[in-house]
């Protein structure tokens, strides 16, 4: 995943480089760069390097890439998924990040999952899947939710991560009932 930012500032001490070393998969992204990127390309990990990683509470989404205009801004990590699909996620943001910095320097990222994203997947090591899915995250995301509602015609309840809006009226759609909410 990849978003444009405007107004966060991220201030953390752990980074791309820091986690990298982690996960031991530092030595590949330097191997990677100086391998594909012959230009300039210690000046390319140190930019790398310094990004800062940050925790992300998300039960959706297990990564992301933040840019804000043309500068790198983090990478949103939710480290509760399997530790291998953890690097996965690790290593997907960083294809991302390498892509703006490579493809789209001095401009936006608008690379998504495109050509340049796959590019330095695939010479990271990982495949280069849009999305993956982790089923300890669902699991999470399931037990997140609460009953938030009971339909008054029918009795059926509902669950949701959010409480309904209360301004507002919803209807049962196998009934026609109003929702009570809870
Ligand atoms: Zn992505
Ligand atoms: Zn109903």
């Amino acid at each position: 995943m990849a978003v444009n930012e405007s107004s966060d500032l991220f201030i953390s001490k752990l980074t791309v480089e820091t986690w990298s070393r982690q996960f031991d998969v530092w030595s590949r992204v330097c191997e990677v760069i100086r391998r594909e990127q012959t230009v300039a390309s210690d000046t390319l990990l140190i930019q790398i390097a310094n990004v800062p990683v940050v925790r992300s509470r998300s039960t959706t989404t297990l990564g992301c890439y933040v840019s804000r205009n043309d500068t790198p801004c983090c990478i949103r990590l939710q480290f509760d998924q399997e530790p291998e699909l953890l690097v996965h996620t690790f290593l997907h943001e960083v294809a991302h990040l390498i892509d703006h910095l490579v493809s789209f320097s001095g401009r936006p990222y608008r690379g998504a999952h495109r050509s340049g994203w796959t590019f330095w997947a695939i010479a990271l090591g990982i495949s280069p899947c849009r999305t993956v899915k982790s089923e300890y995250l669902a699991q999470q995301h399931q037990q997140r939710k609460k009953l938030v509602a009971v339909c008054s015609g029918c009795g059926e309840s509902f669950y949701r991560i959010r409480r309904l809006n209360r301004n507002r009226t919803y209807l049962h759609k196998q009934c026609g009932s109003p929702l009570k909410p809870v």
